[in-house]
């Protein structure tokens, strides 16, 4: 189904570009009131504050919802969730922050909430909590942070499957939570080598749901830990489906 495919890139293409242009428009509104063209001085002043106001708004967001968030996502998911993450409000000016909106880091347990203007908070924080349950949940079961993020991430042979596998999860969560029943574009691909060629690392996002959704539905708790413990490898990934399959005979034996 390459047609769901390539349309699937103009609309992610689509939201990053509005994401940009949300910040974009505010800040042309800004500007546009200053009786002068700015200097890169005020420039720069407006955006910090934009950034410090927006830091504060999510500070404030987690500070009254987190709690409750949690409570939620182990209630919808049947999980135990391990504690609260660290949280840090800090700003990156890249590209991935403002796509995402956030970051989780496996090392320090730690979600690095960007200040990034018109984004969901409840989605972004249901999709951290996913990558914090699997880290924590992996740490519990002896198999240390995931999934693995170090320099020398890119040099495993399954880092493509285990981000594959992640990222599922992640929106696997943030979709059961936010109860969003809607189908995700590039659901029909078998091959993922071959999508992830023309799509890169957007198609980690698009493909991994859809990897992953019927052996959390099956077995929750269970599945992501055995998902954890077998990521596809790189032969795996060129049929996902196949991929799926095994999980789901290999999860039956168990239970
Ligand atoms: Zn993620």
């Amino acid at each position: 189904m390459s047609n769901l495919g390539k349309s699937g890139k103009i609309i992610l293409a689509s939201s990053v570009l509005s994401a940009i242009s949300i910040i974009a428009v505010k800040l042309t509104i800004d500007l546009f009131s200053m009786a002068s063209k700015p200097t890169l001085e005020e420039f720069v002043k407006i955006r910090l504050e934009q950034i410090e106001e927006e830091s504060l708004t999510n500070m404030t967001y987690v500070r009254d919802n987190i709690e409750n968030l949690i409570k939620e996502q182990e209630r919808v998911m049947n999980i135990k969730h391990f504690g609260i993450p660290y949280f840090r409000f800090t700003y990156r000016d890249s590209l991935i922050s403002a796509i995402s909106g956030a970051l989780y880091e496996q090392n320090g347990d730690t979600i690095y909430f960007f200040p990034t203007q018109g984004m969901d908070k409840k989605k972004i924080l249901a999709h951290e909590l996913g990558h914090f349950y699997s880290d924590k949940l992996s740490e519990e079961i002896g198999n240390g942070n995931w999934p693995l993020n170090n320099k020398k991430t890119q040099e495993d042979d399954k880092w493509k499957g285990k981000k594959l596998i992640s990222e599922g999860i992640a929106i696997y969560f943030a979709k059961k939570t936010l109860k969003d029943t809607t189908e995700d574009i590039g659901r029909e691909i078998v091959n993922f080598n071959d999508y992830y060629e023309g799509g890169g690392i957007f198609s980690f996002y698009e493909v991994g749901y859809h990897v992953i959704r019927s052996v959390l539905d099956k077995y929750g708790k269970k599945g992501i830990e055995y998902l954890i413990k077998n990521p596809p490898n790189k032969k795996q990934l060129d049929n996902i489906k196949e991929y799926r399959e095994k999980c789901l005979r290999g999860l039956e034996k168990i239970n």
